[in-house]
């Protein structure tokens, strides 16, 4: 065993074997992998193989499809066969919402471009002769999709890695973790001491146990999964069967050998070992369990008539693990210097290549290359403990094969955190959301009604009374709970200067707001942040709730060693914000302070008393109308709350949530981290050019952003106004010009004030005409967009700065 290493992975199960095949094919070759027992031995020598493009996260499916490509590589490479079948797969619907989401995905792999598309029920079963077509009333068909050899697979990764210069040591198990000074690791094993300059936990089943030798409490959980193999069936067809998904059994199915392998995620999983994986379990698998499973066959046997008379060759029962959301945590970890970790991938297959190559890109680019937010590790926060996860993930797996709605909110492990008005709101009839595990009021409803949303693709019962919120701040005043942005206090002689350097704007004088975009080092967006100064030494900076951590990170990872704190008041400054003509008024009644525009104008922030509250004001608003954002310590909130209800009474204050907020920004064309600044585009592609200052002196992605301003980018983040059909783009969806797919929308909805259907999307730079016309697909239609050259609303901004 070497005694010093660049990169020490551990783990050789699929995914461990990956990101050491992609960190030599990348060009570091002092890489090792230690395995405590033989490759495979975790979960993944009893996977089904089964591997698909299909992924709620498009980001994600771009990666799975590479994932599915990569298998010839690594087989030539190797000369190791990974033992590829790829007959296509079926996803089946018997019902009308099943068929919209079909459409959906179909209208999402278009523009991924995948090759998924509908088929009738009469085409799926000339594909798949064993279902009974009166369940069914549609089909999407994949041809991208199949079943592969998992231990093939690792052995071939691991084989072609070790020919590209790295060492595999099995039997050796990792023990203790201990930081070195120079930021390395002394990894202790049973084999001896090995020191690396990074590790890479790829521990799979024992991943969180791996964590803990740092202290880290990873938000991953076992499932026990089973499937089953038949006997041989007669009569099958000679070309292999498709692969195979019931949305109704919530079952999957495929070939095997002359039989089929049938499994199912039923809806009571249970969890394995969940508070501490055994080291003495390897290539196991666990006691079968049919009964648990009876209700899925009883369907599965119904839809597919010919596997009830099959008998039962084998049943698998092993477990595998999962993030609360199911996707994989990846990247670097906050805090741990050069700690990485790519665990929680419950689609080794799928997903495996994927994740490998975007760590490594990751690990010597400094940058994973791809927009991969949604299996990054920082997404998760200390609130995802262990009791969360579970929660979360019993409900995820329970979910795998159920249609989620786009205005679905899932209720496992909620409420979790609170804001101190989480009461008050509940009495107003709020209707809740979750965000980084913290309540919200998506909307209220009406007084004596239930506070619930129907889930549905199509306007939900919510419109009518967002509609009124909507109304209510563009005519009166609106009041919104605003606790869930991240908020962080930057302080120091050096703050100034750090915040220069890492955001792209100027910083602001004392007692003034700046917007300012974050660029990574290739210019692209990472952050778009509100900026406050405090005073000399002091700022508040305001930005998205879910990305504190991944921010947080960043933010830490390039900190001076003196000069400058960073901290978050995540639970700390919780906040209000009133908007709307009559909000002025308000405020100035329970205030002393002249609110004139003269004394207190657009982009001004200062602490006031508000009735008996010390808050910190800025006059600013996310809905585009005249408003400002309150912020103070949780033991003012409810009276800060109290006194805006009392006095707002005179002005028609109204309750209103995130849905309208939602609304009134797409009117007015702004922007929001995730969805339409988000690491694959420039700022003045998404035309935040005018708050990159690039006289103010270097900063983090000045030179590509010079670049990006002087050629304008290839993509322009353009205003579309969709023609009416009864429902809304949600996000996700193709953009076609002239019939041929030329870009994506990142969100969308319905503009009350405005009275239409809105989208915000990508699209070619020399596409971004005034007039010019597209085609959104949406629920398998396409629907005029015609696009707006300004915001539909306000667009010389008079009203916010009244
Ligand atoms: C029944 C079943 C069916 C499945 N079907 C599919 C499917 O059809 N398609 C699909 O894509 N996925 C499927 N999966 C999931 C798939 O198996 C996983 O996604 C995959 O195996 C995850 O691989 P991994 O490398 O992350 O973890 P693991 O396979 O668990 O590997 C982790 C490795 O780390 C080693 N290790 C742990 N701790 C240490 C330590 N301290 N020191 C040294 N080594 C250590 C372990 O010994 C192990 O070899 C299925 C899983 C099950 C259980």
């Amino acid at each position: 065993m070497k005694s010093h290493v660049r990169v020490a992975v551990i783990g050789g199960g699929v995914v461990g074997c990956s990101v050491l095949y992609h960190l030599t094919k990348l060009g570091w070759k002092d890489v090792v992998l230690l395995e405590r027992d033989e490759l495979t031995c975790g979960s993944t020598w009893h996977a089904a193989g089964g591997m698909h493009t299909l992924n709620g996260d498009p980001n994600v499916a771009k990666l799975q499809k590479y994932t599915i490509e990569l298998y010839k590589e690594i087989e030539e490479i190797s000369g190791q066969s990974c033992g590829v079948h790829l007959p296509g797969g079926l996803v089946l619907a018997g019902t009308a919402e099943r068929m919209d989401w079909i459409r959906m995905a179909e209208a999402r792999s278009r523009y991924l471009g995948l090759d998924a598309h509908v088929v009738s029920i009469d085409e799926a079963a000339r594909r798949m002769p064993l279902l009974d077509k009166k369940y069914f009333v549609g089909a999407l068909y994949d041809p991208l999709e199949g079943h592969l050899d998992p231990s093939g697979t690792t052995y071939a990764y691991a084989k072609a890695a070790t020919k590209q210069g790295a060492e595999i040591y099995r039997k050796t198990k990792v023990e203790d973790l201990q930081q070195r000074a120079d930021g390395g690791w002394g990894i202790v094993t049973n084999q001896g001491t090995i020191v690396a300059e990074h590790v890479v936990n790829c521990a799979g089943l024992w991943a969180r146990e791996v964590g803990r030798m740092v202290g880290l409490e990873l938000p991953v959980l076992a499932m026990e999964h089973q499937y089953l193999i038949t006997e041989d069936i007669p009569g099958l067809p000679a070309e292999e069967l498709p692969h195979l998904i019931d949305f109704e059994g919530e079952i999957y199915l495929r070939q095997e050998r002359k039989g089929v392998l049938l499994g199912t995620y039923e809806h009571n999983g249970v969890p394995w070992s969940p508070k501490q994986t055994p080291w003495d379990f390897s290539a196991e698998l666990l006691p079968p369990d049919l009964d648990r499973i009876s209700n899925n066959l009883e369907v599965g046997f119904r839809h597919f008539p010919a596997l009830a008379n099959a008998g039962i060759k084998r049943i698998i029962n092993g477990p595998f693990t999962f993030a609360p959301d199911g996707n994989p945590l990846v990247g670097p970890v906050r805090g741990l210097r050069n700690y990485w970790v790519a665990c929680g991938v419950m689609a080794g297959f799928s997903q495996g290549g994927g994740v490998g190559l975007a760590l490594s890109n990751w690990m010597i680019d400094g940058d994973p290359g791809f927009d991969v937010f949604a299996m990054d590790v920082a997404r998760y926060g200390d609130w995802a403990t262990l009791a969360y996860t579970n929660a979360k993930v019993r409900e995820n797996y329970g979910r795998r094969f159920r249609v989620t709605f786009p205005n679905e909110e899932l209720t496992a492990g909620r409420p979790l955190r609170t804001s101190p008005l989480y009461d008050r709101m509940k009495v107003a009839n709020a209707v809740f959301g979750a965000s980084f595990g913290l309540e919200y009021p998506l909307w209220y409803a009406p007084p004596g009604t239930d506070a619930v949303e129907e889930i549905t693709f199509h306007r939900s019962n919510a419109h009518a009374h967002v509609a009124d919120e909507c109304r209510a701040v563009r005519t009166g005043v609106g009041m919104i709970e605003t606790s869930g942005y991240a908020k962080y206090e930057v302080v120091g002689p050096g703050a100034e200067e750090f915040l220069s350097y890492v955001l792209a704007n100027r910083m602001p004088p004392v007692g003034r707001i700046v917007l300012a975009p974050m660029l990574n080092h290739n210019g692209k967006l990472i952050g778009d942040f509100t900026v406050a100064r405090v005073n000399a030494d002091t700022f508040h900076v305001f930005g998205s709730g879910p990305a504190e951590h991944y921010h947080m990170r960043w933010w830490e990872s390039l900190l001076p060693a003196t000069g400058v704190t960073i901290r978050s008041l995540r639970s700390t400054l919780m906040g209000l914000s009133i908007a709307g003509p009559n909000s002025r008024d308000l405020l100035a009644s329970v205030t002393r302070e002249d609110l004139s525009t003269e004394a207190f104008p657009f982009m001004s922030y200062r602490c006031i008393d508000v009735g008996m509250v010390p808050a910190f004001v800025g006059r600013i608003s996310f809905t585009g109308d005249l408003g400002y954002e309150l912020w103070v310590t949780p033991d003012y909130h409810v009276a800060l709350y109290d006194t805006l209800v009392t006095a707002g009474a005179a002005f028609g204050l109204r309750h209103v949530g995130l849905r309208a907020l939602n609304s009134m920004r797409l009117e007015k064309a702004f922007g929001t981290w995730a969805r339409e600044y988000r690491p694959i585009y420039g700022p003045y592609e998404a035309g935040l050019g005018r708050f990159v200052n690039l006289k103010k002196g270097d900063f983090i992605g000045r030179e590509a952003a010079l670049l990006d301003k002087e050629s304008g980018g290839k993509l322009k983040l353009v205003t579309l106004l969709v023609e009416e059909f009864g429902a809304d783009v949600v996000g996700d969806e193709p953009v076609a010009y002239d019939g041929k797919t030329v870009g994506w929308v990142t969100s969308g909805g319905y503009a009350h004030w405005i009275g239409k259907s809105v989208a915000l999307a990508y699209v070619p730079a020399e596409l971004a005409q005034r007039n010019n016309v597209f085609a959104i697909e949406v629920l398998g239609a396409p629907r005029r967009a015609t696009l707006s050259s300004e915001a539909p609303f306000d667009p010389a901004g008079t009203r916010m700065r009244a």
